[in-house]
């Protein structure tokens, strides 16, 4: 690892942290990150020449597998045509069509460059749409890093224990209200205290970034319901549950029919993409149909639109990928709850098809509260195991492992047994 520590010294004098992100920083388990040269299937490779298996998949996107071959082939095909027009082509109709098909509560779609313009494009047309200003979230959800969304967020901040980012004016925060993640009351509670002035509330109908959280029992028919009542905007981010959790996402897996959709990762390949979209009567307010500005100048990318459309087309046309995806994410996860058990550890694991997370809690992990029950130092010392003996993890206890078609039994045999000898079983 003597590169990475050389690299990261350097990068740290020029990239706060040394990193572009705060989640690839490796602060969170009080180590250095690894640089990463090349990755391949269900592996990657840092500078130093360590071969890992993935469990992260640049955090979602890479469900075929990194270097997917269709993928690939489908970028080579367009970067040969020119990078960007900032015009229209003929991909852009091609994935509006591909996502409205294969999701049913989308009729119109817009492309943007990453999940944090799309959920904030997404509220900006709520609100312009019902002429409300006031937003519910939820604790522990991450919707990416718009000032209004930065509170009591996940991922991140909850990582860094930064509950609320500094550089949000007051302003920008003060017509976002919290509630608690599987806890309908507390949703009531904010309707009834600020009647009529809610423009949309926005959740990850499957929480992943305060380590993976289910909600549980009806509370997504109730979340419905209510912003039936109040008339909400109810914003779906779909942005780790869409295109994983089945080719309908989330919504689709649990029935419920959000008003418009957020969505990113998957979507994009492992190119920069987000979209945001569903009913028609709300996406014709965004200009240059409606009043509700938005835009972007390598929005709908062609090289970007050519490995969206190329993946999502290998997911709808192999939907047996779902069957290892979730297989696969039930052999680790039911192999890592035998572990614990068997080690009388003070664990839990919360899972749901290729997705997972396991932590050092004694507690159900239920919500932001219960989930910051977590030991994370000793997740620290749990992930530094794991990468010594060849296993990514993310680098911090509330994120979830992702598993890809690329990844075999073989691959989860080798990290239960490496996660086992963590535990002393
Ligand atoms: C990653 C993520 C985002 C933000 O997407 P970026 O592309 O990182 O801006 C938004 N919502 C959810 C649920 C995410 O997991």
């Amino acid at each position: 690892m003597n590169r990475s520590i050389a690299l990261f010294e350097e990068a740290q004098n020029y990239i706060p942290g040394g990193v572009n992100s705060p989640a690839r920083a490796f602060k969170a388990v009080s180590d250095t990150p690894r640089f990463i040269e090349r990755a391949d299937g269900a592996y990657i490779y840092d500078v130093d020449g360590c071969q890992y298996i993935d469990y992260i998949g640049s955090w979602g996107p890479m469900i075929l597998g990194n270097n997917n071959p269709v993928v690939l082939k489908a970028v080579q095909e367009a970067i040969v045509k020119g990078l960007s027009y900032g015009a229209a082509t003929e991909a852009e109709v091609t994935m509006a069509k591909l996502v409205c098909e294969l999701v049913p509560s989308m009729e119109m779609v817009r492309m943007v460059n990453s999940g944090t313009e799309a959920t904030m494009s997404a509220l900006r047309t709520a609100r312009g749409y019902t002429g409300r200003s006031k937003i519910i979230k939820f604790e522990g959800c991450y919707h990416g890093h718009c000032d209004s969304l930065l509170v009591k967020a996940g991922s991140g901040l909850m990582n860094s224990g930064i509950p609320d980012s500094a550089g949000v004016p007051e302003g920008c925060a003060q017509d976002t209200l919290t509630a608690t993640y599987n806890d309908f009351e507390s949703v009531e509670r904010l309707f009834e205290e600020n009647k009529g002035q809610i423009a949309a509330l926005i959740l990850e109908p499957i929480a992943a970034n305060m380590g993976v959280v289910l909600p549980d029992g009806d509370f997504l028919r109730k979340i419905r319901e209510i912003c039936d009542v109040n008339q909400t905007v109810l914003i779906a981010d779909e942005v780790i549950t869409g295109f994983r959790m089945g080719i309908d996402g989330a919504q689709g897996l649990l029935g419920i029919k959000p008003d418009l959709s957020t969505f990113g990762k998957i979507i994009g390949g492992g190119m920069p993409v987000g979209a945001y979209g569903g009913k028609r009567e709300i996406m014709e307010m965004v200009a240059p149909c409606g009043p509700v500005y938005q835009a972007g100048t390598l929005s709908g990318n062609p090289v970007a639109m050519a490995a969206g459309i190329a993946q999502l087309t290998e997911l709808k046309n192999h939907p047996e990928i779902y069957d290892h995806i979730n297989g696969l994410g039930a052999m680790l996860c039911d192999g890592l709850k035998e572990i614990i058990s068997e080690a009388k550890a003070g664990c839990v694991v919360n899972h749901i098809g290729s997705i997972g997370s396991l932590f050092f809690t004694g507690k159900p992990v239920t919500d932001y509260a219960s989930a910051k029950t977590s030991d994370t130092a000793a997740y620290g010392n749990y992930f530094k195991h794991m990468l010594k003996g060849g296993v990514y993890l993310a680098p911090a206890q509330f994120e979830a492992m992702f598993i890809s078609n690329a990844h075999s039994e073989e691959n989860i045999k080798a990290t239960l047994e490496l996660a086992a000898r963590f535990f002393g079983v």
